[in-house]
């Protein structure tokens, strides 16, 4: 039996009682649209109206833009255009795409590997952006494997160009470009003057403020294995909440369970976790360290997470639903869910 899921919201956004409190006129205006492959749900809490139409349309065009520019199947895209002309020369790209290049590559080192932007080709032959995902043959597994050193890719920030020099090479910046959308879109809801916002771009959580009645945004973090419930749930302020696990996109045969997140170093879906949530201030940075720790595993991942001044917490899930926190992740659990 094969079952195939698509499941691009993992965190429930609790919106939970949006009473007015007395004598303030702040209304909480919502949106979403259909980006990145994802829906993207987000509110605003304002008591001037104008200021929240210009807040909804600037979140749309964030991640509208962001995903013009990276989206590996989307016609035109820098990214497109990179891996078609991978082997052939550098690629033209905007500001946005050289920036989440380099942010990748700096936190690939950072990961020691685990976070990898060279897997598309890997991914492609598992299908998990197609109908019909399959197990992939070894030995073609090998052979993209071989077109995976990030080190080789070469930017040049001054030409604004990125180059894969071999044929083979595939770029896959799904791994963090909903989180720097996410940044994005928070940084121009700050330039428009909002102070209490929620943005849901598919487990890419940024948080400002607090709800309408005051009390603080309630994010809660999925049950891998079940979901209609919860793990935890995080409360937190001008902080993004970036959770990534194996039930987002999947296939199972033969009982076994395949998912989108690669070991880098396998070639195969990552087998150590089923959930990872990291909590830090940048969407991008936690987006990024979601999908890494993954890779990496509770122990070697909450050991990472700690060592790193830009994550503030990380929970993570093993394959049996254990639960490992990080060391700074308590502060962010509320007790009652
Ligand atoms: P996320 O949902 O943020 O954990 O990202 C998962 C997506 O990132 C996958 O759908 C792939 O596009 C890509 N990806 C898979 N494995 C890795 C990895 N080890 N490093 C970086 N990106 C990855
Ligand atoms: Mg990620």
């Amino acid at each position: 039996m094969r079952k195939y899921v698509g499941v691009s919201v993992l965190i429930l956004a609790l919106c939970l009682a949006f009473a007015s409190c007395g004598g303030s006129k702040a209304k909480t205006y919502s949106g979403e649209l259909f980006a990145m492959d994802t829906y993207i749900t987000y509110s605003v809490v304002t008591a001037d109206e104008a200021q929240a139409e210009a807040a909804l349309e600037a979140v749309e065009e964030a991640f509208t833009r962001v995903d013009a520019l990276t989206g590996r199947f989307t016609a035109g895209s820098d990214v497109s255009r990179i891996n078609e002309n991978a082997g052939v020369g550098p690629a033209e790209v905007g500001a946005d795409t050289l920036t989440i290049v380099e942010l990748a590559l700096e936190w690939a080192a950072r990961t020691d590997g685990a976070f990898n932007i060279l897997l598309g080709g890997v991914s492609d032959l598992w299908g998990f952006n197609s109908e019909d995902p399959a197990v992939p043959a070894e030995e073609a597994l090998a052979e993209a494997l071989l077109h995976t050193d990030q080190s080789k890719i070469v930017v040049d920030a001054g030409a604004s160009t990125v180059f894969l020099p071999e044929a083979g090479m595939v770029l896959d910046l799904g791994g963090v470009a909903k989180g720097y959308a996410t940044d994005l879109a928070a940084a121009a809801l700050r330039e428009l003057g909002v102070e209490n916002a929620l943005i849901n771009a598919g487990g890419n959580v940024y948080v400002m403020g607090t709800k309408e009645d005051g009390s603080p945004w309630r994010v809660g973090v999925q049950d891998p294995r079940d979901s209609q419930a919860l793990t935890a749930v995080i409360e937190a302020e001008g902080k993004a909440l970036v959770s990534s696990g194996d039930y987002q996109r999947y296939f199972e045969m033969d009982g076994v369970r395949y998912h989108h997140i690669i070991d880098p170093a396998t070639g195969q879906p990552a087998p150590l976790c089923s959930g990872t949530t990291v909590v830090a201030d940048s969407a991008a940075v936690a987006d990024i360290l979601s999908t890494a720790l993954f890779v990496k595993g509770p122990e070697a991942g909450v050991a990472l997470a700690e060592s790193l001044p830009e994550a503030d917490g990380a929970l993570l899930i093993d394959r049996d639903g254990r639960i490992t926190l990080s060391t700074g992740m308590d502060q962010f659990l509320s007790e009652k869910q």
